[in-house]
């Protein structure tokens, strides 16, 4: 059984956990590193100006993360989700070669 010591003493770590968790005090995923192994495979850029077009032939003006079909980030967000990048943030800026306009 707790005492009421022990229970003092786990209130600041319990509410630490339970704001942690809840989604309006959980923070936003990292974002990707253009230099992280998967993102460099891609050609992964922060800013699509940066595009290697030279090595991504594929690349034409116009073409981000926000108008691709891989994209979840909200409407005027500078970064969102990617299903390529599980768990991370791609710039809405971006580009990478995977990029496939948005239906
Ligand atoms: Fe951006 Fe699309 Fe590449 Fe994801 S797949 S990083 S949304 S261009």
């Amino acid at each position: 059984m707790t005492s009421r010591r022990q229970f003092i003493q786990i209130i600041p770590f319990a509410s630490t956990a339970l704001l942690a968790y809840h989604p309006a005090f959980a923070a936003d995923p990292p974002m990707v590193d253009e230099k992280d192994p998967q993102a460099v495979a891609l050609g992964y850029v922060a800013d699509a100006a940066r595009a290697d077009k030279a090595k991504f032939k594929t690349y034409a003006e116009g073409q981000n993360c926000t108008v691709c079909q891989l994209y979840q980030g909200k409407a005027g967000a500078a970064a969102g989700p990617c299903t390529l990048f599980a768990g991370k943030q791609v710039s809405s800026k971006g580009w990478c070669v995977a990029w496939a306009k948005k239906a």
